[in-house]
């Protein structure tokens, strides 16, 4: 038996499905998770001392790869000061000049602890500036594991075929308008029979919780114009295209600018952090300032706040974002033309360093449907292929795929080689 094999049977023993998040039990592909000690630019180290080339990066913070040394000596320095206070520390006003500067929709910034905090609190603000308490989300969007969020989500939920949770009170779900992701015809019919009490549109400028689906042309210019006639909040979800699509997030790359924000992943350079924040104006109905009340003990932690610090301040300096965007791209035509060159019906999707891979004969994948009509099972074999390989994809056909800086092309090509054999398989 492998380390991870025992370790996963003694994980489920006082941790449900042995796993602190449900995508992690492998459940979506079968088999058992990996269990990891250690990662360190590109790869990762299982307990068994097997190397992976990672294409998860914690699910999107590793932008720079694993144990990037600025933040990790950050975090040292920070560690000898104490772990956290409770009160306010200079470092966390460098945190969010940085934030607004590199962001300019977000003129004031409230930092949180996760991407759902910081999803969740937006929808409150938005509801208490507005006074109206109906929300429209896009069905296989996830935005956490908030209550009003909860409805018709991707990610894990979706994985497990429960996009709909049991707990989440019907009176507050039907609150929640879920609409089709780049239908706007859709979205502005929703508009004219109830507009007015719409308090806002949450939306992932990209969806890389339904595999990666790109936003069509036209599609979040329509949300903003729609936001813009009925007086409702735009709310971009960034927690996973932020800072990561562009430096500016999916906002700058589009250039549609959104009313709030909301931030995760790669704004803690891997510890735990969130943000939200935009225009003045709504964020000072925010406590203290405003009525809406959200609060956290741990917000704007030293520690997390010197990750994320050193984590954006390198991304500003080094400008990497043409080279993830050609190296995401190199990785997936790649990967296209291999599949192509053994018949298999493949397609994939890319912008900045996420990435789509889809086992359909579509030629492009834009919508929860079609999404979920690709080929599940023969992603989960493709994807135990390449674990067999050495190369760690995310274990679900409805997550992104994210590369790093650290990948250079030394790995890249050993990506496309492992990849050949197991299509090769595949076809066979
Ligand atoms: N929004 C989006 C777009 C996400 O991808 C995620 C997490 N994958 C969240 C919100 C929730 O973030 P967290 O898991 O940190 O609560």
């Amino acid at each position: 038996m492998s380390r991870s094999e025992s370790l996963f049977q003694a994980a489920q023993a006082h941790i449900p499905g042995g796993v602190n998040s449900p995508v992690r039990a492998f459940k979506g592909v079968g088999g058992t998770p990996i269990f990891f000690k250690r990662g360190e630019g590109p790869f990762l180290f299982d307990e068994d001392d097997q190397r992976y080339i990672d294409y998860v990066g914690s699910w999107g913070p590793m932008l720079l790869g694993h144990a990037y040394p600025p933040v990790i000596n950050a975090v040292r320095e920070a560690l000898d000061n104490g772990l956290g206070f409770g009160a306010p520390t200079a470092i966390e006003t460098e945190m969010a000049d940085l934030v607004c500067e590199l962001v300019p929709s977000m003129e004031l910034v409230r930092m949180v602890s996760s991407g759902t905090e910081a999803t969740m609190s937006a929808i409150r603000l938005a509801r208490g500036f507005t006074g109206r308490d109906k929300i429209v989300k896009f069905e296989g969007c996830y935005h956490g594991h908030s209550d009003s969020l909860l409805v018709k989500a991707g990610s894990g939920a979706l994985t497990l075929g429960e996009p709909n949770s049991p707990g989440v009170p019907a009176a507050l779900a039907e609150h929640t308008i879920t609409l089709t992701y780049n239908d706007i015809d859709n979205v502005r019919q929703a508009f004219a029979e109830i507009g007015d009490q719409i308090a806002c549109i949450i939306v992932e400028p990209v969806a890389g919780n339904m595999n990666c689906i790109l936003p069509k042309e036209g599609f979040l210019e329509g949300l903003r114009d729609v936001c813009d006639q009925y007086g409702s909040v735009l709310i971009f979800d960034e927690v996973m295209t932020g800072f990561r699509v562009a430096l500016g997030g999916a906002q700058e790359y589009f250039n549609i600018k959104p009313d709030l924000t909301t931030l995760g992943k790669v704004i803690g350079g891997g510890l735990p952090v969130g943000a939200f924040g935009g225009k003045r104006e709504i964020m000072e109905h925010i406590a203290p300032l405003g009525p809406v009340y959200q609060a956290g003990t741990l917000s704007g932690n030293p520690l997390a706040m010197a990750a994320g610090l050193a984590m954006l301040t390198a991304l500003k300096a080094e400008g990497i974002h043409e080279a993830l965007s050609a190296k995401a791209e190199y990785l997936t035509q790649g990967l296209e033309a291999m599949a192509a060159r053994h018949g298999i019906p493949f397609t994939t999707s890319c912008v900045g360093g996420m990435f789509g891979l889809f086992f359909t004969e579509q030629e492009t994948v834009s919508s929860f449907a079609e999404a979920t009509a690709c080929n599940t099972e023969r992603f989960g074999k493709f994807f135990h292929g390449m674990l067999e390989e050495g190369i760690y994809l995310a274990p679900s056909a409805f997550e992104a795929g994210f590369v790093s800086n650290a990948h250079t092309e030394a790995e890249l090509d050993a990506t496309l080689a492992a990849a050949d054999r197991v299509f090769a398989k595949l076809a066979g």
